[in-house]
Parts: structure tokens; C-alpha cells; sequence
């Protein structure tokens, strides 16, 4: 594997988060995504896909009640 390190240009207090589920990236946090915690990784949702997210959620517990 190549790899390299190109430094990237970080604005202070900026901190750039990328949708884990449709790869929509952001500036800062904005407080309509949700972050998870999965294997100690740190998952961002943004606001579309943690609504869908949590509606898969819930079918599948819906599921697993029948
Ligand atoms: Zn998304």
C-alpha cells in the first residue's frame, strides 16, 4: 500500500464530519446529525439518513416482535 501523508489544511474549531451512510460531507457538526458509536469508531448520520436510519431501526424491532 502507498501511503501518504499530504497534510491537510484544518480550520481550528472546524471539525469536518462525512455521513456514514450516503458520504455527505459537512463543516462542523451540525446539530441535526446524529453520532453513534460502533466498535469504538465514532459513525455520523446526517439528518435525512438518521431518519431512515432510525426507521430501519424500528421495523426491525418491529420485525422481531412478530
Ligand atoms: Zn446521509
Amino acid at each position: 500500500m502507498d501511503e501518504q501523508q499530504t497534510p491537510r489544511p484544518v480550520r481550528p474549531g472546524a471539525e469536518n464530519v462525512v455521513c456514514s451512510r450516503c458520504g455527505k460531507a459537512a463543516e462542523g457538526i451540525p446539530p441535526t446529525w446524529i453520532c453513534s458509536v460502533e466498535n469504538h469508531t465514532r459513525h455520523y448520520f446526517c439528518e435525512g439518513c438518521a431518519r431512515a436510519n432510525l426507521r430501519a431501526i424500528e421495523s426491525r424491532l418491529d420485525s422481531a416482535w412478530w
